[in-house]
């Protein structure tokens, strides 16, 4: 059976050189062990920390009063972590809502603090995503928080959001899909399935000035001390780092975010255009400025039809194009490893099901 075209929300598809590469790492990486058996204090893994510190820090462009780390509990950890962290009783979070995952970051941030919608997204059902003037900040939130690319819908911002407070992204899903405004914000992390490799790793981004305002807390809830020992205070998840580290050399190979942008853009373009020609069956989601360039969001004429294109889609070795459980609809998620080949086998199946069932 040949390998399929996977449109899922993540975890999501890997490149070939990557998963070679993993195979063979599996086996022996030189050292007569397998990666998964291999040491997080060896010599051979020190030094591969060493190297995925640097590359990231290059490929993102990260100044130098930034540091990194790389967490566990995925981006879900951090909706209770940060808050934990950056808020004090009585303390305010500004939230721009955009849907979902903002949603559920302020279920666990409510625990810590109040909670301020500077925009509510509800009002536009989510469709959109708001300029500067259409944000509301309250008088002194501990930080702003917003989510960069709502995964669940399919909307994204082209810019983050001005503020002098600081700024915490959740970036999960468009991380390293095109350069990053880091100095725009004071926070950023991001779960790895989606553009970075597998599950099992979060990166963090924070600002020097913002880490130092951190409380004491206990050694996994202190980011302090995380990021003094090399976000390694106990094992870490050692495979899931080796692959990211595979990914960003496949970044490298591919020259870098402007030219990774470019690749992603016309992946979403080809999508897109399939959408418009089919003059009115299939309807995107989000308003145009809003729309998402990794995850497309669009629906047929009814859910049955809906169904019926995913069915025929997965005949034709195309799966996970079902929108979320919560929305319905249809979704394709093309993160930066899905190659532009399945995006033309997508089109081509959008316009002919149009013409069949108009
Ligand atoms: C996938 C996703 C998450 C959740 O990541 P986990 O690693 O499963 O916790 C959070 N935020 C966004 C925007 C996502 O796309």
């Amino acid at each position: 059976m040949s390998r399929c075209y996977n449109f899922g929300a993540g975890p999501a598809m890997l490149p070939e050189s990557v998963l070679r590469k993993a195979q063979d790492a599996l086996w022996d990486i030189g050292t007569g062990a397998g990666i998964l058996e291999t040491s997080h204090r060896s010599a051979y893994f020190d030094a591969m920390m060493d190297a995925l510190h640097a590359q990231f820090r290059r490929i993102a462009a990260i100044p130098e009063d930034y540091d990194l780390m790389f967490l566990q509990g995925g981006a879900t950890l951090q909706f209770c972590q940060i808050p934990a962290t950056f808020a004090r009783p009585g303390d305010t979070i500004d939230c721009i809502h955009t849907g979902f995952w903002t949603r559920n970051a302020m279920r666990d941030a409510a625990f810590y603090a109040k909670i301020h919608y500077a925009y509510d997204g509800a009002v536009s059902n989510f469709q959109h995503i708001p300029r500067d003037d259409e944000i509301h900040y309250s008088a002194s939130p501990a930080y702003v928080y917003y989510c960069a690319n709502n995964s669940f819908l399919g909307t994204e911002f082209r810019r983050p959001p001005k503020t002098d407070f600081p700024l915490v992204a959740d970036m999960s899903s468009n991380i390293l899909s095109r350069p990053i405004d880091v100095r725009a914000h004071s926070l950023i992390f991001a779960s790895a399935q989606k553009n970075l490799g597998i599950a099992g790793c979060c990166v963090i981004i924070i600002r020097r000035g913002f880490l130092d305002t951190c409380p004491d807390a206990p050694s996994m809830f202190n980011y302090k001390r995380l990021v003094q020992n090399r976000s390694m205070l106990n094992t870490p998840p050692t495979f899931a780092l080796y692959i990211m580290k595979l990914m960003l050399d496949w970044i490298d190979e591919h020259g870098g975010l402007e030219a990774v942008e470019r690749h992603n853009r016309t992946k979403a373009a080809i999508i897109r255009e399939a959408i418009d020609d089919t003059r009115g069956f299939f309807t995107h989601v989000g308003e145009p400025e809003s729309r998402s360039m990794m995850n497309i969001s669009f629906h047929a004429p009814t859910p049955e039809l809906d169904a019926k294109f995913v069915s025929q889609a997965e005949t034709l070795n195309m799966t996970g194009l079902r929108g979320h459980r919560e929305t319905g609809g249809l979704r394709a998620s093309v993160f930066n490893a899905f190659p532009v080949e399945g995006c033309e086998k997508l089109a081509e199946c959008i316009r002919r099901f149009a013409r069949e069932n108009a």
